[in-house]
């Protein structure tokens, strides 16, 4: 049975002369991520602060509304009944969703209905006396309560009628791709695939960079990292994520710089490498899932000094958050189970016993010069080399 899902765009509404770009961007997303999911089996209409999805089944439904949920720039969606403009069929269909609510162990509902189409015999007062009348003597377990309603039945009069029960939420936020692209540092942990969230419900476009260390890094966390990098990418319309060997950089520091700087200075290199690979993807930020103080590295000291090597604004969407409120988005998100598989990556395996708290900017540079990490020639130079032999995915893509 065909089916038909109405989509609420979200804060888009509000932004005056940018909306019909907004609109535009949201529409092309959608497409494309249904298209990925079911070629050929939805059709979209787009109406002036709605959208119809109109689905041949209702396992096209059940995809169309997987797509929905990672979709960012909606506030909303509901399961759809179109009916002719008659008042016999819009209370028919006020019927079949009260049931529907009943059966679905809603206790209490209200009606709301909006006639733009003033040629419909009954105004919006008269429609929800009418189809509550009906719905009381046909669904008698199910009642009206209009300040506190479990649930809403819209009736919405317009070129047809069409009326909805359950709605659910939707991401809100702005349409990927309509704010910039980022460089994500994604490690497999449990903040940087939530940082990248954060910023693709801000409607940036992403990028991510994984560094490795094998062989003391495992296959296993490498491929953990591409899954996180793929739930990432659902919510962005994909991600090429940069698979970087950092063995020998890691080595070096390990070996010539002090033990206690060891962690710091990594981070540097990392910071250089991802600002050498921004400047490849047209990036215009880097991203991170530094939250202040959560470890040695994260005093702002420290964020200092290695924000020093950027060559880009850093951005730190968790920075002023616990791991109990960042575990919260990170399950909404669907990246904590896969986060919290046991595979320690190279900051945590290198990690010093005391690292420097409060490094200063002047003295952690000095270090990082003499490491020489640049080289004299693009033989010596550890960073090219190790950005040469990148690998590069294609994660979670849409378009
Ligand atoms: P996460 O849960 O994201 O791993 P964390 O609590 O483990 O964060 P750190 O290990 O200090 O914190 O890392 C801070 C940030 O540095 C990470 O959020 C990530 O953005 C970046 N980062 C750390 N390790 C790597 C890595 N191996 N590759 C890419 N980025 C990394
Ligand atoms: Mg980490």
């Amino acid at each position: 049975m065909a089916e038909i899902i109405l989509v609420k765009p979200g804060e888009l509404t509000l932004k005056g002369g940018n909306r019909e770009a907004f609109e535009r961007i949201l529409h092309r997303n959608l497409k494309a991520m249904l298209h990925a999911r079911s070629p050929g089996t939805t059709r979209i209409e787009s109406l002036p602060g709605r959208i119809y999805i109109h689905c041949d089944s209702k396992e096209g439904a059940e995809q169309a509304e997987n797509v929905l949920s990672h979709l960012m720039g909606i506030s909303g969606w509901a399961r759809t009944q179109k009916t002719e403009k008659t008042v016999e069929d819009v209370l028919a269909a006020c019927l079949a969703a009260g049931k529907n609510l009943h059966e679905s162990g809603v206790a209490s509902y209200k009606i709301e209905a909006r006639r733009a189409d003033k040629s419909f015999p009954l105004n919006s007062y008269k429609i929800c006396c009418a189809a509550g009348n009906l719905i009381g003597s046909k669904v008698p377990g199910l009642r009206v309560d209009v300040k506190n309603p479990e649930e809403v039945i819209s009736v919405e009069i317009r070129e047809k009628a069409y009326i909805y029960g359950t709605k659910k939420k939707g991401r809100r936020g702005l349409p990927s791709g309509s704010a910039g692209r980022g460089l994500l540092l994604l490690s497999g942990g449990i903040d940087s695939p939530v940082a990248g969230c954060l910023m693709a419900s801000r409607g940036m476009g992403l990028d991510a960079v994984y560094f490795h260390t094998p062989p003391y890094t495992s296959r296993e966390v490498q491929d953990k990292t591409i899954r996180l990098a793929e739930i990432t990418g659902s919510f962005c319309m994909g991600l090429r994520l940069f698979i970087v060997n950092f063995t020998e950089i890691q080595k070096r520091i390990t070996e010539q710089a002090k033990a206690e700087w060891t962690t710091v200075l990594l981070r540097m290199a990392m910071m250089e490498a991802a600002t050498l690979i921004a400047g490849k993807t047209r990036a215009k930020c880097l991203i991170t899932g530094e939250s202040l103080s959560q470890v040695a590295s994260q005093t702002i000291e420290n964020i200092s000094c290695t924000e020093s090597r950027a060559g880009f604004p850093v951005l730190r969407p968790l920075i002023g958050m616990d791991k109990e409120a960042i575990t919260v988005l990170a399950k909404d998100f669907g990246s904590y189970e896969t986060s919290i598989l046991p595979h320690a990556d190279c900051c945590h395996l290198f990690s010093p016993l005391h690292p420097v708290l409060r490094g200063t900017v002047k003295e952690a540079n000095l270090l990082y010069e003499a490491l020489e990490l640049r080289g004299e020639n693009t033989k010596t130079d550890l960073l090219f080399q190790a950005l040469r032999t990148a690998e590069v995915k294609k994660c979670g893509y849409y378009l």
